[in-house]
């Protein structure tokens, strides 16, 4: 029997047009954003959470809690409202829009909203997925500690986040360009994404760029693994092996991401979010740099709703 758990993954592979682009090269485009709850966090959280269970970490009816900027929240809350448990969210409230806690709430979780003090650090309105959620994986920690069947699925930490995308995202990636795939471009939020995909593609040809985007207001990769603060059991985690996997790290601001996710919507008809912008828009300049690379595939990670009341480049 098949529910909609079946749609996740295997997304379409689309090509952009050369005048979206203005370069003669090929940028190809996996349309994440059309997973089930409207995000690629879709594919870690049934993973995660299978893993979970065969790990026996969690029982049905238990309560899985995260911290997120809103996309594997959304992503929990859905796949937990089918297989049967509780979810528990704490979100930055600068991240808090009505639309993402209106979806959460909707399929049934319970949301806690933390101040992070996460504006006075950065440059411009973006948003780093590793850096704002500290203190709301402290109180995740907290809840796993205090709670009986309570499970925290540590995503910036989580080896199945990364597996999920090694397996899956990237294998698929390379079935559908055959293998011609010269450079793999990726927001880095919990740097999941850019890990899995960017193993896949090494392990097959190890000359295949791999290339991190990370916002300017706080471009957590490029200032390399020393800028990382390392709690003990709550920060570090992916990004650090990110960083030793990745070509190279582009920084995109608010209103380069805003721009280019505009014209993805206007002029290819692809309903995605600031983040696939910025991906866009990094995966161009890339390839003006360098111009030798024939084909280069990023993600488009959710979708343009997410964003109606605040438009910004978050992780
Ligand atoms: N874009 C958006 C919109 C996201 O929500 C996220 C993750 N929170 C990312 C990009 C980054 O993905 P990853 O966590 O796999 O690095």
């Amino acid at each position: 029997m098949k529910n909609t758990i079946n749609l996740i993954g295997n997304t379409s592979l689309l090509d952009l047009k050369r005048e979206t682009t203005g370069l003669p090269q090929n940028i190809a485009v996996k349309t994440e954003f059309l997973n089930p709850s409207g995000s690629i966090k879709d594919r870690i959280a049934l993973r995660m959470i299978k893993k979970a269970e065969e790990e026996g970490l969690i029982k049905p009816g238990g309560t899985i809690v995260e911290a997120s900027t809103g996309n594997t929240a959304i992503a929990l809350c859905y796949v937990g409202a089918v297989l049967g448990y509780q979810v528990k969210i704490f979100l930055p409230r600068e991240v808090g829009e009505d639309e993402k806690i209106d979806t959460m709430k909707l399929y049934g979780a319970e949301i806690e909203m933390l101040d992070t003090g996460y504006k006075e650090k950065t440059s411009d309105g973006s948003v780093h997925g590793s850096s704002i959620e500290i203190l709301p994986r402290k109180k995740c920690l907290e809840a796993e500690k205090s709670g009986d069947n309570v499970w925290w699925a540590r995503q910036f930490s989580n080896p199945h986040n990364a597996e999920t995308h090694k397996f899956d995202t990237g294998q698929e990636i390379l079935e559908q360009t055959d293998g011609q795939i010269d450079a793999f471009v990726a927001s880095v939020g919990t740097a999941g994404t850019l890990l899995g995909v960017g193993q896949t593609l090494k392990e097959y040809n190890p000359g295949i760029k791999v290339v991190g985007v990370e916002p300017s207001g706080f471009p957590a990769m490029r200032n390399g693994k020393e800028g990382i603060e390392i709690i003990e059991g709550i920060t570090g985690g992916l990004i650090l092996d990110a960083i030793d996997l990745a070509d190279d790290v582009i920084v995109v601001d608010n209103d380069q991401a805003v721009q280019m996710a505009d014209r993805l919507v206007q002029e290819e008809g692809l309903f995605c979010g600031i983040s696939s912008g910025a991906n866009v828009f990094a995966a161009i300049e890339f390839v003006r740099k360098n111009p030798e690379l024939k084909n280069v595939v990023t993600v488009l990670p959710d979708r343009r709703d997410r964003y109606f009341s605040i438009q910004r480049y978050t992780t």
